[in-house]
């Protein structure tokens, strides 16, 4: 090789070498660019993460110093709460889930008298354990290891029921503990020891009291006994002393005893009642009764006293309602007697009217009933009204002064009714009048009774007279449900203008101003007219006096219930309807009756004179029995419709005589009423009298009217009517 391509080589080689260190240069130069740049990212990193670590730091110290509070707070707070804890007298700890001590205050501590194993740490078990072996529970014959197992099953109930232990120093102790979440237990131990021996007193206290109000209710039956024989005797002679031939001064005395003495028993029975209320002694005793009746009743016996004051009693019984109810009859006819008896008492010129009206459930034979009783008196003043049915509450003022009475009536007939489940009110204003009123709930005795059949055709058009508008409101009511065309006239004079206008009959009241009921019958008959007429009268005593009474072919006693109107409608009209078949009334041969035969069993010679004097007016056939076994004889041989039957006799008392006559009933078949007549008024002799096979049940002293009552309500169909003399029939 020559030299010239040898130095082309070498400058080749060389230019090579630049070219690659060239190349190398330029890439080494952006390599430290990169470099450069990564370097400078790198610091502004740093310096960015130095700024952020700076804010974390100072974030740091305040998280710790927060903290620092909040601890502080948790220490105060739980401080105070401990304090107050162990401030409290009950005792109080809780327990982990196994059941393990946490911790427990004082008074819970102090129980276990310092045993110092019982503190944080200690399990339930053992608590128990030093509760039964150190007896500081007592737990009275229960085996200890018993008594340990009911605890913790109790223990570990969901909701363990609260617990109460005697300790041995007598306190109790009422445990309640409470599972949270987690399972730990919060225990309370409230000292109840107070409360315990507060019961305990409370409950002697009552046991005590509970002696006193039978103690009580035994001397008031002892008493009520005790007052009723003798004033039986006072009441009785009096009432039979007055029929005797007295004069003036002598009747004055015999009706002062007689009014006395039964203001008397009134007394005693309110007290009695009142007494029993008070104790929840007063049992309700349902039975089928029939209310119109009742309220009739009630109606005889103050008719005497409303009429000595010119006063109408008025009774408007609803027309579509039944008049059999089950209920306690006495209880409601006592509420019923109180609320009439004061309308009467409060009123001295006008009215008083009893309505009752009645909506029957449907699908039930529950009635709503809905009486009132309105009166036309003195009324009772605004400021007075919301104090009456308070105990002993009178309205005191110079008009109410003059009236009498205990001022429980309405005490009494309120709580009554509110056992009954009723309501009772009352709506007054002085100087006009009251309306006193109760709504109860009763089950009918029987179907709906059927409406009235109506009258045969010769009777259609009937003429109404009555100077009072209420009467004749409620008489032509009455007939209409009869199908008969009421023409209502407040006069005679008015009447007398009617007669001719197709007037079939005539129901006229008695006693009007200026035309009476006889002077109207007089005239109807003097112009000629023979048609029916029916005289209607509170009282029927005038009849015996004034032959006039003769051209009526009625007296009726009103206000009269109206079963008795329809039947003497019906009579009437069947007379009449006979008089138009003469061949019927041809027929008519009236048929003879018997007396209806009375027995009274009584031994006591003083009492049977009272009975006998007290029936002499009736006509009945009476035969009396000293003791049971003669009360059996005659039962058998004289067959009575009726027996009055002692319950305290010698040889054989009346509950025994009447389970004997009921015995030989079953034979038979028949059943004879038995009245029973006691000086006991209470309950539960009652109960043993109406057990032993006895009907009914009259206390004594013996009531004319009770006794006519009786007599009346059990006089067959095939014996004559028992009352002949209606005087006397006035003033039972
Ligand atoms: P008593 O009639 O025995 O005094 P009550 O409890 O029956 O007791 O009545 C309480 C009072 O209510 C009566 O004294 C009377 O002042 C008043 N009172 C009751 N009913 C009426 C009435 N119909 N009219 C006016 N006042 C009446």
């Amino acid at each position: 090789m020559n030299l010239a391509s040898k130095l082309a080589d070498e400058r080749r080689l060389r230019l090579a070498a630049e070219r690659l260190l060239e190349q190398k240069k330029a890439e080494l130069f952006a390599a430290n660019r990169k470099l450069g740049l990564h370097a400078r990212k790198l610091s502004h990193e740093i310096v960015e993460t130095r700024a952020e670590v700076q804010t974390i730091r100072s974030e740091n110290e305040k998280v710790k110093s927060d903290l620092t509070v909040a601890h502080q707070k948790v220490e105060i707070a739980e401080r105070r709460l401990w304090h107050s804890i162990e401030t409290i007298h009950d005792g109080f700890a809780f327990f982990d889930s196994d059941s393990r001590m946490i911790a427990a205050n004082k008074a819970y501590l102090a129980v276990f008298d310092g045993l110092e194993e019982v503190g944080p740490g200690v399990s339930y078990m053992q608590i128990l354990q030093f509760l039964t072996e150190e007896g500081i529970v007592d737990i009275g014959d229960t085996r200890p290891t018993e008594w340990r197992e009911m605890m913790l099953t109790r223990w570990h109930q969901p909701a363990p029921e609260p617990i109460v232990m005697r300790l041995w120093s007598g306190e109790y102790i009422k445990l309640i503990d409470q599972r949270g979440h987690g399972g730990d237990v919060v225990t309370l131990a409230l000292n109840i020891s107070d409360t315990v021996r507060y019961e305990k007193e409370l409950k002697r206290e009552r046991r005590r009291a509970e002696e006193a109000a039978r103690a009580k209710a035994a001397f008031l039956a002892n008493m009520s006994h005790e007052i009723r024989t003798p004033m039986n005797g006072v009441v009785g002679m009096a009432e039979l002393l007055k029929d005797t031939t007295l004069d003036d001064e002598q009747q004055l005395y015999v009706d002062t005893i007689k009014n006395s003495g039964e203001a008397l028993l009134v007394i005693i029975n309110d007290i009695l009642d009142y007494s029993k209320i008070e104790a929840d002694k007063l049992v309700l005793r349902p039975e089928p009764f029939d209310l119109e009746r009742t309220i009739h009743e009630i109606v005889m016996l103050l008719q005497p006293a409303a009429r000595d004051k010119g006063i109408d009693i008025a009774v408007d019984f609803d027309l579509f309602l039944p008049t059999g109810f089950v209920g306690d009859r006495g209880r409601i006819r006592q509420v019923l007697t109180n609320l009439m008896g004061n309308a009467v008492k409060f009123t001295l010129r006008g009215h008083v009217l009893i309505r009752v009206v009645g909506v029957q459930k449907e699908d039930s034979a529950e009635t709503q009933l809905h009486v009132t009783i309105e009166d036309t008196g003195i009324g009772i003043a605004a400021d007075k009204v919301g104090h009456i049915f308070g105990e002993f509450n009178q309205v005191e003022d110079e008009r109410n002064r003059q009236f009498e009475g205990t001022g429980l009536g309405l005490a009494i007939s309120k709580k009554l009714i509110e056992l009954m489940g009723g309501r009772i009110w009352v709506d007054s204003e002085e100087g006009k009048g009251s309306s006193f009123g109760f709504r109860i709930a009763l089950d009918a005795a029987d179907a709906p009774r059927q409406r009235p059949h109506s009258l045969p055709a010769v009777m259609r058009r009937a003429l109404v007279v009555d100077d009072l508008e209420i009467n004749r409101i409620i008489l032509a009511k009455q007939l209409e449900t009869l199908g008969l065309t009421p023409v209502c006239c407040s006069s005679g004079a008015e009447a007398l203008e009617q007669l001719g206008n197709g007037i079939d009959l005539v129901l006229t009241d008695h006693n009007m101003p200026e035309m009476d009921g006889l002077e109207l019958t007089a005239e109807i008959r003097r112009r000629g007219f023979d048609l029916p007429i029916m005289l209607l009268s509170s009282s029927t005593a005038f009849a015996e006096r004034d032959p006039a009474i003769g051209q009526v072919q009625a007296l009726l006693q009103k206000p009269l219930p109206r079963a008795e109107l329809f039947a003497r409608l019906e009579e009437i009209a069947a007379g009449l309807a006979a008089l138009h078949d003469e061949d019927q009334a041809a027929a008519a041969v009236p048929v003879e009756k018997r007396a209806m035969r009375v027995l009274a069993a009584e031994d006591n010679k003083t009492n049977q004179l009272v009975f006998r004097k007290m029936v002499k007016a009736l006509d009945i056939d009476l035969q009396f029995a000293t003791n049971g076994i003669e009360a059996i004889e005659l039962y058998q041989s004289y067959d009575p419709d009726l027996i009055f039957m002692d319950i305290s006799m010698p040889k054989m008392d009346g509950k025994e005589a009447t389970a004997e006559i009921r015995a030989l009933e079953c034979d038979s078949g028949r059943h004879v009423p038995i009245v029973a007549l006691t000086a006991h008024a209470m309950d539960s002799d009652r109960d043993g009298i109406l057990a032993a096979g006895l009907d009914h049940y009259l206390t004594k002293p013996l009531r004319k009217a009770e006794i006519y009552a009786m007599i009346g309500e059990n006089c067959p169909d095939t014996a004559r009517p028992v009352i002949r003399d209606e005087d006397a029939a006035q003033s039972a």
